[in-house]
C-alpha cells in the first residue's frame, strides 16, 4: 500500500539532480483549481500531507517549525502589531500563530485560492483551527491585487506564498514589493519564504536585490524544515524601521514560549546568524 512521493526539483525548478522523497499512503484528496493542483496524502509518520503542483506545502507533524518561524520573528521584532496581513497561508498555520498575539487586532488574511482553505479546514483541522476567529478577516482574492488599494495600512505583512511559479509568481517581484513598502505604516515591517539558500539562490538574489533597493533594512533568517527542498529554508525580513532585535518584545515571547514547539528567546536571536555563504547572497 505505502509507495513514496518524489518532489522533482530537477524537473521543477533547475537541473539539480536532486529530490525530496517521503513515504505516503492513502489519497485523501486531489482536485485542480482554478490555480493549481491540490493533493492531499496520508504519510505513516509525519500525520496528513498537503502538496501543491508537485510541491510539499506541509506535513502535520513538522509545519510548526515553518508557521511559527514565518509569524513569530516579524510579530515579536515589532513593538506593538495591531494589524497583520498574511498573503496566501491558506491552510490557516500562519493566521494560527499570528492570533496567539493578544495585542493583534486585526489579522486580514488574503488566500487566491478557496480549495485550499476548504481542504485546510477538512484534513488539517489543527493548522486551520483559527479560520473563524473573530479577529480574523479571510479574503480569498489575489494577493497582487488587494495590496494596491492598501497603504499605510498594516504593523506587519507576511508573504507566506507558494514557489514563485504560477499565481505566487508575481509575489517575488519589484511591483508587489514596492506596494506590501506602501501597505505598512511608518515602522512597519514584513517576512516572506524566501526558498532554501542550498538550491535557489538566484531566485534569493532577485528577491534581495528587489527588497534592497525599496527597505531601509533588510535581513535574512532560518529554519529547519525537513520535507523543504534541501531542509534548510529561509525568509526575508525587511523593515522600514526596526531591526530585528532593537524593539523586540522578548518578555512577550519568553512568556508565549512554553506553548510553542520551535521559537524561543534563544533561537529568535539565532535564527538571524548566517553562514557566509547566504550573506553574500543577500548583501
Ligand atoms: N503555509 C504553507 C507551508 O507550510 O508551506 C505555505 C504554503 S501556503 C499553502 C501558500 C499559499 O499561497 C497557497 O495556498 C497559494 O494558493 C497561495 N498563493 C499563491 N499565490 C498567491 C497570490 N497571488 N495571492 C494570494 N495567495 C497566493
Amino acid at each position: 500500500m505505502n509507495q513514496w512521493f518524489n518532489e522533482e526539483l530537477d524537473e521543477q525548478y533547475f537541473d539539480l539532480g536532486a529530490r525530496v522523497s517521503i513515504k505516503i499512503g492513502e489519497t485523501l484528496f486531489e482536485g485542480q483549481s482554478d490555480f493549481q493542483k491540490l493533493q492531499i496524502v496520508k504519510t505513516p509518520n509525519f500525520g496528513n500531507m498537503m502538496i501543491l503542483d508537485g510541491a510539499v506545502m506541509l506535513t502535520e507533524a513538522n509545519e510548526f517549525a515553518y508557521h511559527e518561524m514565518i509569524a513569530h520573528i516579524p510579530l515579536f521584532a515589532h513593538p506593538n502589531p495591531k494589524r497583520v496581513l498574511i498573503i496566501g497561508g491558506g491552510d490557516g498555520g500562519a493566521a494560527r500563530e499570528v492570533l496567539r498575539h493578544a495585542c493583534v487586532e486585526e489579522c486580514v488574511m488574503v488566500e487566491i485560492d478557496g480549495l485550499v482553505v476548504e481542504k485546510s479546514r477538512e484534513f488539517f483541522p489543527t493548522i486551520a483551527c483559527e479560520l473563524d476567529n473573530p479577529r480574523l478577516t479571510l479574503l480569498i482574492e489575489d494577493g497582487i491585487k488587494y495590496i494596491e488599494n492598501a497603504q499605510n495600512e498594516f504593523d506587519v505583512i507576511l508573504i507566506d506564498s507558494t514557489d514563485p511559479a504560477g499565481p505566487a509568481e508575481g509575489l517575488f517581484t519589484a511591483d508587489f514589493y514596492k506596494k506590501v513598502n506602501n501597505a505598512l505604516k511608518v515602522d512597519g515591517l514584513m517576512a516572506a519564504q524566501a526558498e532554501s539558500p542550498y538550491y535557489f539562490q538566484k531566485t534569493q538574489k532577485e528577491l534581495f536585490g528587489v527588497l534592497n533597493g525599496i527597505f531601509p533594512y533588510t535581513t535574512m533568517y532560518l529554519s529547519a524544515i525537513p520535507f523543504y527542498p534541501s531542509g534548510t529554508w529561509s525568509f526575508a525580513f525587511a523593515s522600514k524601521d526596526y531591526s530585528e532585535i532593537s524593539h523586540a518584545r522578548v518578555v512577550d515571547l519568553e512568556k508565549m514560549t512554553p506553548s510553542l514547539q520551535y521559537v524561543n528567546p534563544a533561537l529568535f536571536r539565532g535564527c538571524f546568524a548566517l553562514p557566509n555563504f547566504i550573506k553574500k547572497i543577500i548583501a
